[in-house]
């Protein structure tokens, strides 16, 4: 429980200016990217600057049974941040230094608060790119987005976060601090603690500096968009692309309703009475390659009867990319409330879970926009809604059950990458049965025994 005695102690651990108890600004800390969810206001923010404060305020709220709430930009699509009950949020904004970029080992260690963009262009001097990239990197933090496993637009080649984590230092909900993983290559002492904490969403232990691997910068890129009149040949141009052995940096799709929606905000010249769009970008090393590449993904568009358009300049590779870039602002502006899911299906059962959504919006009389990361099957049927219309409340709701169990029946999962959270907590055990909610369950437990830390998400607490 949060006292004034507690307050009084994070102010000596933290510094005054580094404590926030004033209402106005505490409420803006209850929030996340997400809508439709609970929320409360916490009773205190702090900003840690180094890790043995953070070390303190474990000690604190241990024995005064404290939530805590880590925190990075708070762009979250799943509630992470956002606390359930009166408690202290963590934010990393002034923890956020590049601790060193080792362009011999190919790493950079950061502390968690260094906003991914950021990290981007530090290692750009080297020639060298950090590549998971969530639509949000320009405010997201290295740290949320390690804590949430993001994935972003050049998942298809080059992975997710958890494929360019090497180590960590952790404080663990006991105060312990735990530095594991490091600059090798090759690491195989114990158990694999990196992959366990990339993910855990704030709940096993707080990240305060993270080890990331870096790739040289593909030097050669082509950007192709293209337009069918059939969703199935968008989705077999995908299955065609991949089975002829290229694989695309960027292979994304957008439905009708979000091509429509584009055009009626940005004005780019998209046509609206196509059915989907792809946006291609291939890149590489060797030109020759990369042009091999985007020739034989100009040939399979078209022997699927697209229409492409293949970028001759920075200029036209920049408008290609606009489309897919306008595409969540310009659904966002429809209603007051987005509702943004991230169901994801095997890469050749697309269309399925494309026509499938198209259905659900029709039996539910609801707006919904589809884009997504189509070479992973990771798509994002974007519902737009009215909080205060409490009918269209009802039919979002039962919208997003049967999205779900559509993907599951697919072989798909809940979550491409936007994580779990409190949002999707419910469908939790429809993926992994009793025995995975017991094995989370038991994890937990074991490294949190008192629930101290972000209490409410990824972890079940009912049956
Ligand atoms: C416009 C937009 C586009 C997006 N595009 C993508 C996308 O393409 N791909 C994708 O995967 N996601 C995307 N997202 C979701 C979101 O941006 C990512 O999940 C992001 O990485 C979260 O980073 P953050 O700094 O905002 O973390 P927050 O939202 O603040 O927190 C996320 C989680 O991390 C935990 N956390 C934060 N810091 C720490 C720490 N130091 N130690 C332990 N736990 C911590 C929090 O408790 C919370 O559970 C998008 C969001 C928006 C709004």
């Amino acid at each position: 429980m949060i006292n004034q005695n507690f307050i009084s102690q994070c102010k000596i651990i933290f510094g005054h200016e580094n404590v926030l108890t004033d209402k106005a600004e505490l409420l803006t800390y209850s929030y996340d990217a997400t809508a439709g969810i609970p929320r409360e206001i916490p009773s205190l923010v702090v900003f840690p600057q180094n890790t043995k404060q953070i070390q303190e305020l474990i000690f604190l709220a241990r024995q005064t049974k404290t939530p805590i709430y880590p925190r990075g930009a708070g762009t979250c699509l799943s509630g992470g941040p956002v606390p359930l009950s009166k408690g202290v949020v963590v934010s990393f904004q002034k923890m956020n230094k590049i601790v060193e970029i080792d362009a011999d080992n190919l790493t950079a260690t950061v502390q968690p608060g260094v906003i991914i963009a950021d990290l981007n262009t530090a290692v750009a001097k080297y020639g060298l790119i950090y590549p998971p990239d969530p639509g949000s990197m320009a405010t997201a933090t290295i740290g949320g987005s390690v804590a949430e496993n993001s994935g972003g637009l050049r998942g298809l080649k080059y992975g997710v976060t958890k494929h360019y984590i090497m180590g960590m230092e952790v404080v663990m909900p006991t105060g312990e601090i735990f530095r594991f993983g490091g600059k090798t290559v090759k690491n195989v002492t114990a158990y694999d603690f990196t992959h366990l904490f990339v993910g855990s969403e704030g709940t096993l232990g707080i990240i305060t500096e993270i080890i990331c691997k870096l790739i040289p910068s593909p030097k050669y890129h082509r950007v192709l968009i293209a337009f069918f009149d059939k969703l199935e040949n968008a989705g077999k141009t995908v299955t065609d692309i991949i089975r002829n052995h290229v694989i695309p940096a960027t292979l994304e799709i957008m439905d009708k309703v979000t091509i429509q929606t584009v055009e009626n905000y940005a004005k780019i010249g998209l046509p609206t009475d196509v059915e989907a769009l792809l946006l291609i970008e291939v890149d590489g090393m060797g030109k020759d390659s990369v042009e091999w590449e985007a020739k034989t993904c100009l040939k399979i568009i078209q022997q699927n009867n697209g229409k492409p358009k293949i970028a001759e300049t920075d200029a036209e590779k920049d408008s290609l990319w606009t489309a897919r870039r306008a595409a969540l602002p310009a659904l966002a502006q429809v209603k007051p409330a987005t509702i943004l899911e991230d169901a994801t299906v095997p890469r050749t059962f697309l269309v399925d879970m494309l026509i499938a959504i198209q259905n659900i919006a029709k039996k539910y009389n609801l707006m919904i926009g589809t884009f997504g990361h189509a070479g992973d099957g990771n798509l994002h049927p974007t519902i737009l809604v009215d909080p205060t219309d409490k009918d269209e409340m009802d039919r979002l709701h039962k919208a997003v059950d049967e999205i779900f169990e559509k993907a599951l029946s697919l072989g798909g999962t809940l979550s491409g990458e936007h994580g779990i959270g409190v949002a999707k907590l419910k469908y939790l055990r429809s993926e992994i049965g009793r025995s995975g909610i017991d094995t989370i369950r038991r994890i937990k437990q074991a490294l949190d025994p008192d629930n101290i830390l972000n209490p409410g998400k990824l972890v079940p607490m009912e049956d």
